[in-house]
């Protein structure tokens, strides 16, 4: 049993369709009670701010949010007591406001951009609300770092992990796993991966903020470029043509900056593949009783070069954009 829904953040490391000679597997954050990779900073943000003295249950919390930080904040908040006011783009899914408003949060939609919410958050701060500021938290990459690195490390069985690609928005992910993983396997190659159309870190130019939670056209102070080894761009219907293609193929239903990351993946593991090997499938459940032999003539799973990526949330929370029509 659990102490609280707090307990169960934690996702599933799973293998996807991969080229010949590699594998690519994907971190399934969908499987997070509210539903994304968010969560884990959620929750180390309110504990760090509370055993820090900074805020207790009952405060007024406010932060800007492309939406999963906010339902993740919102969850915690319901979960500990603290009023939230969470600013958002107005473009993003109309799913996202439905949950965070299940939850009892406060919204303010706004009529911009992250950059624009920002602002908006710090007039509320001004007014007395207490901002986590998931940019510029370092309990927001800590949570990776201590979560999603962490379990990653424990899931791929003492396989060394080659590649791990992660879409960047505050660059928490990238940033806490990718120092994780870096510190266990020191060869691993990290790619980040933005918009097509967005591309800050590969340009230095920001553009037009089209996916959602994805590049966000400033860089996040949260990112540590230092870590990255190299930039893939992903067009936004592509990503969304993966989507589809994830979810009809594979029967993994993630939003459209899995999608990005799930096909930069791909590109990295054709890349590093060894075409002398014919790397098995991992063994899985639906094999039982009798699982596939992780051994095949052609090669054994620990000499197969492996892609780790994440998906940060499921393709329900973007029903109503028509992603899936
Ligand atoms: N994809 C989605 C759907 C997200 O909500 C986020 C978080 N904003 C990201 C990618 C990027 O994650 P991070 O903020 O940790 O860089």
């Amino acid at each position: 049993m659990k102490g609280s829904i707090l307990d169960t953040i934690g996702s599933p490391l799973v293998q996807v369709d991969s080229p010949e000679g590699a594998t690519v597997a994907a971190k399934v954050e969908s499987f997070n009670p509210g539903g994304s990779a968010k969560d884990r900073p959620a929750v180390q943000m309110i504990r760090s701010a509370e055993r820090d003295g900074e805020i207790e249950p009952g405060d007024w919390l406010v932060e800007p949010t492309s939406g999963n930080t906010g339902i993740g904040l919102a969850l915690v908040c319901a979960a500990r007591g603290y009023d939230l006011t969470i600013v958002m783009p107005a473009d993003k899914s109309a799913e996202r406001r439905r949950i965070m408003a299940a939850y009892g949060a406060e919204l303010e939609l706004i009529d911009g951009d992250m950059t624009d919410a920002r602002k908006r958050a710090d007039e509320l701060e001004a007014d007395g609300a207490t901002q986590l500021g998931q940019f510029d938290n370092p309990a927001n990459p800590d949570a990776h770092y201590r979560t999603t690195g962490e379990e990653i490390v424990e899931q791929v069985d003492e396989r060394e992990v080659d590649a791990f690609v992660a879409g960047v928005g505050t660059g928490g992910t990238i940033s806490g796993t990718g120092r994780r993983l870096r510190e266990e396997f020191p060869d691993v190659e990290i790619t980040a991966v933005e918009p097509a159309r967005n591309p800050i870190l590969s340009t230095g130019e920001p553009g037009s903020d089209e996916f959602q939670g994805m590049g966000p056209g400033f860089v996040s102070e949260n990112l540590d470029r230092d870590l990255i080894d190299r930039v893939e761009t992903v067009k936004l219907e592509d990503a969304e043509d993966e989507c589809l293609r994830l979810a009809r193929e594979e029967g993994v239903l993630v939003g459209q900056s899995s999608g990005a990351t799930s096909l930069a993946a791909q590109r990295i593991a054709r890349e590093i593949a060894d075409p002398d090997l014919e790397c098995p499938e991992v063994p899985g459940a639906f094999d039982s009783p009798q699982p596939a032999s992780p051994e095949t003539d052609g090669g054994e799973l620990e000499d197969c070069p492996l892609v780790v990526t994440v998906f940060w949330d499921s393709g329900e929370r973007y029903l109503s954009t028509g992603l899936f029509d």
